[in-house]
């Protein structure tokens, strides 16, 4: 077992719906023995692949923590096959202040992998994401968006994948989620990846990820987060974990 300071409230082996907090252990003059609480829910319903969710990881970023916790809130363990982990404001002080970096330690958590175990609050989270929750999954999803500072049409990202079989399963997930855009990086990926990124931390486990920009300009907009919930709901369904789920047909990327 990794050396993680963090515990966790919810069990990953148990099966049906648990919700509770990631508690990031932070000392200071108000709590001595206090902790930050990162939401997660957890549901389970068999055997099956893990898919991790990630929004927030930047706070500023609305689009993917309302649709992650939507999810959390609405999908039946019933209606699913396998796990999924939904962390919806993963950087918790940062999406709690609407900042794209934490005020408690001014971490920017997609720039700070792989991470120190015994570090800051941002770097005790990337450590967990990379060596608690990735060696869990399968697949992992992080939606980002411009934050408050620009605007990003609706734009799916890629690697183009390290192996024949994870090509196949990213250019699925990209047909499934079936936003405006995508966007291919023509590098980077596979277990040798340097990226401080969510997408680097699931690459070096063996993670099929994938990212999406989705708007932003410090708003919402009821567009662009249905394009969300509906690609979170197709590429479950993509990959065999939503199987009752009936997709629209697609508009075309
Ligand atoms: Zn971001």
């Amino acid at each position: 077992m990794t050396e993680t300071l963090i515990t966790s409230e919810v069990d990953y082996e148990a099966e049906g719906r648990q919700t509770g907090y990631l508690r990031v252990p932070h000392s200071v003059t108000r709590s001595a023995y206090g902790f930050i609480p990162v939401p997660v829910t957890v549901l389970k319903n068999g055997e099956g692949p893990t898919m991790v969710l990630m929004g927030g990881t930047h706070g500023d970023e609305y689009e993917g923590q309302v649709a992650i916790d939507r999810l959390a809130k609405t999908l039946r363990p019933d209606q699913i096959t396998g796990r999924i982990i939904c962390l919806p404001m993963l950087n918790f002080p940062a999406a709690d202040a609407g900042l794209r970096c934490s005020p408690v330690d001014e971490g920017n958590l997609n720039r700070a992998f792989p991470a120190d175990p015994r570090g800051t609050p941002t770097q005790l989270i990337a450590h967990y994401v990379e060596e608690v929750l990735m060696p869990l999954a399968d697949y992992a999803i992080d939606l980002h968006s411009g934050g408050a500072s620009l605007f990003y049409p609706p734009t799916f990202m890629r690697c183009p994948g390290w192996t024949e079989e994870e090509s196949a399963t990213l250019r699925k997930l990209q047909t499934a989620f079936d936003l405006p855009y995508a966007w291919v990086f023509t590098g980077g990926g596979g277990p040798n990846s340097t990226a401080r990124t969510t997408m680097g931390a699931a690459a070096r486990k063996g993670v099929v990820t994938v990212n999406a920009e989705l708007g932003g300009g410090g708003a919402v907009t009821p567009e662009i987060l249905a394009l969300a919930e509906r690609g979170l709901k197709r590429a479950l369904h993509a990959v065999g974990m939503l199987p009752g789920y009936e997709p629209d047909a697609p508009r075309g990327t």
